[in-house]
């Protein structure tokens, strides 16, 4: 467990350090192309792979994105799989069969593939939070080995909601059509809404891969700005330190 957990409004909330590496072949570009404009460096991008799990104020544990899964998973033409959440996971003294609930910020391979074992639910007690516009959104093997598999356990929102005790999901669109960050006090899980610190200091520094790349631009802008009024700790999915302060 390479992260330490924080406490935030009675919760606690542990970076689960699912895999670090670059991107596979088929999608690998140097930085300077996967953030075009930024001025990194013409090397290819070494990317944290981050879950987190909260335990909140009423001690029901909530895990925010599963990760890139097992060897076949459908990230693994591109991420470095299979995936270390069940040992991070067990490091945290959490069997996959305590998680109530399992919040999805949005249906990308490397942030949804773990949310299955062996065909079904890997998490066999838990409702799967999801926003209605990536449900209508995904195609393809995530649709087939990701979403069929738990389409019972699923719990479709729109927009903001409270999920569990002191847990809210915002909708946050752009990256995917229903891309959503997490709420806990002062602390926001930000998912794919920044990628690399490169776009602290800018959000309009584009994503090659966010699906729609000006409404991301916009979205960031706009829920960075609201964040840093309020001095909020960002808990981000691909940055090499999870918790960063603005
Ligand atoms: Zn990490
Ligand atoms: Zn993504």
């Amino acid at each position: 467990m390479p992260h330490q957990p924080r406490a935030v409004a009675g919760a606690e909330v542990t970076p689960l350090c699912d895999a670090v590496g670059p991107m596979g072949r088929a999608i690998r570009r140097p930085m300077a192309e996967t953030f075009p404009g930024s001025g990194l460096a013409e090397e290819p991008w070494i990317l944290h792979f981050h879950c987190y799990l909260i335990r909140d104020q009423a001690g029901r544990v909530t895990l925010v994105d599963t990760g890139i899964g097992a060897e076949d998973s459908p990230a693994s033409s591109w991420a470095p799989v299979p995936g270390a959440l069940e040992a991070e996971l067990a490091a945290a003294g959490v069997t996959p069969a305590d998680v109530d609930v399992v919040i999805l910020t949005h249906l990308h391979s490397d942030h949804a593939s773990g949310a299955v074992a062996d065909g079904g639910p890997r998490f066999v007690n838990a409702r799967y939070v999801l926003q209605q516009a990536d449900l209508d959104a995904v195609r393809g093997e995530t649709l087939d080995r990701v979403v069929t598999p738990i389409k019972d356990r699923l719990q479709v929102v729109e927009g903001d909601q409270e999920v569990a005790p002191g847990v809210r999901v915002h909708l946050a669109a752009g990256h995917t059509p229903g891309h959503q960050i997490v709420r806990v006090g002062k602390l926001a899980i930000t998912g794919d809404l920044v990628l690399h610190p490169v776009q602290l200091a800018d959000p309009g520094i584009h994503y090659v891969y966010d699906d729609d790349q000006e409404a991301a631009a916009a979205t960031r802008a706009e829920v960075l700005a609201g964040l840093r009024a309020e001095r909020a700790i960002l808990a981000t999915a691909h940055f090499p330190d999870p918790f960063l302060r603005l």
